[in-house]
């Protein structure tokens, strides 16, 4: 009787090892992407009244309508091709990502965005880019006024780890705007993360995001998992090839 359960008992051990490894194997390199994509619940929509909000004496201006002097190629160090025309600018399709030449951690943001004009595409090809906090932790920009995505995938998401509380966007002829609150992650001394990442996101004055703690740097494919970074890095925005606009950003830091 006790060899029966001996028995028994190493064939269940045998058993949660071998899954719990074949887990561990599936993780990043065989999961498709569709692995980490969440349609449902759809977050209730909600119509924002009017936003805008000047920078503040302390803030640091990102843009102020002019030019592109605060920031530079994410690939290179270069100065942005990104198109700056009537207080806005523009993401240049296939001229990459840019970001700031000032590194920040702990940030309140403004930023204001708008879809494109024209719209073209559907879900993830409609009007995306990307505000990379650090440059690594994505709130997402889409045109998901009336275009269906994942619904982690959708504008005011923590791209692929938190849905937005509601969906606040504006139709796309009009700016959206986004209050953040951010505050950076800490690492020990080995460089095991202490304190997520966590953010809190207001879009056009209603909050989508409520002191959400990240759990790693945005991936499109498998588990985000932290790696120590420094303590201040540069504020990215994504040219994921659509021409989203950007204008009145400003950081304040905290
Ligand atoms: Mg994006």
């Amino acid at each position: 009787m006790r060899t029966r359960l001996r028995i028994i008992t190493l064939f269940f051990t045998a058993f949660i090892l071998s899954t719990g490894l074949a887990f561990c194997q599936t993780e990043k390199t065989q999961l498709p992407p569709e692995a980490t994509e969440f349609y449902e619940p759809v977050p209730p929509k909600v119509d924002p009244g009017k936003t805008t909000l000047d920078p503040p004496s302390d803030a640091i201006v990102l843009f102020s309508g002019k030019d592109l002097d605060m920031w530079q190629s994410a690939k290179d160090g270069s100065f942005p091709k990104w198109k700056v025309t009537d207080g806005t600018f523009v993401v240049e399709k296939g001229t990459g990502d840019i970001q700031t030449k000032q590194a920040f951690g702990d940030v309140q943001l403004h930023i204001e965005w708008r879809s494109p004009q024209v719209i073209v595409g559907e879900g993830q090809g409609r009007g995306n880019s990307g505000i990379f906090l650090m440059g690594m932790y994505e709130l997402q920009v889409l045109d998901s006024y009336e275009s269906k995505t994942y619904t982690n995938g959708q504008a005011a998401s923590i791209y692929k780890q938190s849905v937005p509380l509601v969906n606040a966007t504006k139709a796309p002829t009009e700016w959206e705007v986004y209050d953040v609150i951010f505050s950076a992650p800490k690492f020990n001394a080995n460089g095991i993360v202490t304190k997520p990442a966590t953010i809190t996101v207001l879009h056009n004055g209603v909050l989508v995001q409520n002191h959400f703690a990240l759990r790693g740097p945005t991936e499109y494919i498998g588990i985000p998992n932290y790696k120590a970074h420094a303590d201040k890095l540069p504020l990215k925005l994504q040219d994921h090839g659509n021409p989203v606009s950007y204008r009145n950003i400003w950081v304040r830091e905290l």
